[in-house]
């Protein structure tokens, strides 16, 4: 059913505060828009969950980047522009860089915000194995005060988050330790740009002294909700990198996504796209060139 735009009620505070006072006054009343990318098509879909719209687009609260000691905090309200531009996340979140820049085209990357594909959760959403592999921690806000989450906690089910109706995520938090690290990112669509996404995948490890150490692999669109293969990593850690290892990977990340059928792709491809990209990935980080 087509959406009568009479019936919708749009409004813009100019502080996070005041918003976060409309939230806390009628928690299922209003719908948080950022860019909109996800919302207008739920709009025209005539699915939005509520009819009043509270604009959280360029505040200046959750807009901006802190580049501390051991820490970069990300404003929930930065776009995929500005992550991909941002010369630190450039450097030290690669993953999350590269994430950005196959996000949409470039009209949904000025728009689109990192906030805004956590809270859609989409489990094909190409920013979110990046977040699982860096380990990620969100700061949520109301007018209760703040909470810091694990992001890895975060998605409770298809759809589903730990967010409260009066909540926003103001700031994703990393930790600035992977310098040594491997990296390795990959989304396999029907198209570079402007598909959603049949596997993507970020993933992170070392090989000290010839053997895998902190290896993680996070994974989108094989699960209900994204997810990191727990088991894969433990039985490559502490191995070196040989074909026997490869196969074992392989074997263990197909026995631990969840897969389906759907209008992209078939769950017996995605299984077959998993086993070869988790091989390529501790193929690189076996290669030669790299060691720390
Ligand atoms: C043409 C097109 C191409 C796309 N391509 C991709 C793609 O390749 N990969 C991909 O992953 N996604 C893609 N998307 C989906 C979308 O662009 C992303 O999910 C984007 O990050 C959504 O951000 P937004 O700011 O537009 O969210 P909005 O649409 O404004 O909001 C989405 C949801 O998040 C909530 N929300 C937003 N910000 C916050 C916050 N700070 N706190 C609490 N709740 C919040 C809103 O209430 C809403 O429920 C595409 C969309 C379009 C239209």
């Amino acid at each position: 059913m087509r959406s009568n735009p009479t019936n919708y009620q749009l409004v813009a505070p100019d502080s996070l505060q005041a918003v976060l006072s409309l939230l806390a006054a009628e928690p299922d009343g209003w719908l948080p828009i950022a860019g909109g990318t996800d919302v207008m098509v739920q709009y025209a879909a005539g699915k939005l969950p509520a009819q009043r719209l509270v604009s959280i687009w360029n505040l200046p609260e959750l807009r901006h980047i802190e580049v501390l000691a051991d820490e970069i905090r990300i404003g929930a309200g930065c776009t995929y522009t500005d992550l991909r531009e941002h010369d630190l996340v450039q450097r030290e979140f690669s993953l999350l860089a590269r994430a950005a820049a196959w996000t949409g085209g470039i009209a949904n990357q000025n728009r689109g915000t990192l906030g805004g594909n956590i809270v859609n959760a989409s489990p094909a959403a190409d920013s979110l194995p990046a977040l699982l592999a860096y380990e990620a921690e969100l700061i949520l806000v109301s007018v209760r005060g703040e909470r810091r989450v694990s992001y890895k906690d975060f998605h409770t089910g298809y759809k589903k988050t730990k967010l409260a109706s009066d909540e926003l995520i103001r700031t994703v938090c990393l930790a600035r330790r992977f310098s040594g690290y491997l990296a390795y990112a990959r989304k396999v669509g029907a198209r570079n740009a402007q598909a959603v996404s049949k596997v993507c995948i970020a993933a992170l490890g070392r090989r000290p002294g010839g053997v895998v150490e902190d290896v993680r692999i996070a994974l989108g669109s094989v699960a209900p909700v994204p997810l990191r293969l727990a088991e894969t990593e433990r039985v490559a850690t502490g191995k070196p990198i040989d074909p026997l290892l490869l196969v074992l990977a392989r074997e263990t990340a197909i026995a631990e996504i969840q897969p389906i059928d759907d209008i992209r792709s078939t769950a017996n491809y995605r299984a077959e796209v998993v086993g070869n990209l988790v091989a390529e990935f501790l193929e690189k980080l076996g290669a030669d060139e790299y060691h720390t």
